[in-house]
């Protein structure tokens, strides 16, 4: 067995069992490899080794693996920071954005996917750290953005998504997704339309069990799966 499918078992069951002490099983998280600077041939094995999407950070990369065919057989997720001028590119290809981060951008994938004759499935990325340096909406600003994306008639807004400070600290860390929860439960408890909140995406290599310990249903993990990355 490949390490690359040996890591994906191995990372369902610490999912299996993470979400089992929180009354759910491993079938209600969603896995996405995060592949950004794995080659193709190691996507494919991903793939056939069993995740549930892939998710890729530039658009650049994406398409070039794209068109080798890396993905077939999963669902392709973009979930990097994102430029209005490159929506273009991934409208028609990936089946969600979790990277959205302001209404200008939504708008412009929401005029894309129109003229594709598609609505496009979309999370929106909240900077729950309140960090500088992190893209992503101020946690003051979720929900109206949310309200604000919402209209628009060529996105469906499907749940929200982060990337919360680096922290050593668990209880920090934890700290973290727990507000995240929260907003989560408050937006989705307020019924906007054209809003459902279904996917809460947070929770990478190293934290992710804690993530899905407190609520996260969609993980996003790169190195636990590939290993690390050479730049
Ligand atoms: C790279 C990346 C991940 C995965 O990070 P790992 O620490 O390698 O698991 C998750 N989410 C986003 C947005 C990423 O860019």
């Amino acid at each position: 067995m490949s390490s690359i499918s040996e890591n994906i078992q191995n990372i369902r069951r610490e999912i299996d069992e993470a979400a089992r002490l929180t009354g759910r099983t491993g079938a209600d998280i969603t896995l996405v490899a995060a592949t950004k600077m794995n080659e193709s041939d190691r996507v494919r094995e991903a793939v056939a080794a069993g995740i549930d999407a892939c998710g890729e950070n530039r658009v650049q990369e994406l398409l070039e693996k794209y068109e080798d065919g890396a993905y077939t057989g999963a669902p392709l997720h973009f979930i990097g920071t994102l430029q209005t001028n490159k929506v273009k590119y991934l409208v028609g290809k990936v089946s969600l954005i979790q990277s959205v981060n302001s209404e200008k951008l939504a708008a412009e994938i929401s005029k894309c996917a129109i003229k594709h004759g598609i609505v496009q499935d979309i999370l929106v990325e909240i900077n729950i750290g309140g960090e500088e340096s992190k893209s992503g909406a101020d946690i003051e600003n979720a929900h109206s953005l949310v309200q604000n994306i919402a209209k628009l008639p060529g996105v469906r807004v499907r749940g929200l998504m982060t990337i919360p400070p680096f922290s050593k600290d668990e209880e920090e860390q934890k700290s973290f997704f727990i507000k995240m929860k929260q907003l989560f439960i408050d937006i989705g408890a307020k019924k906007y339309d054209n809003i459902s909140m279904e996917f809460l995406s947070m929770g990478m290599s190293g934290d992710y069990r804690n993530a899905i310990l407190c609520g996260a249903n969609m993980v996003r993990v790169g190195t636990g799966i590939f290993g690390a990355r050479h730049y």
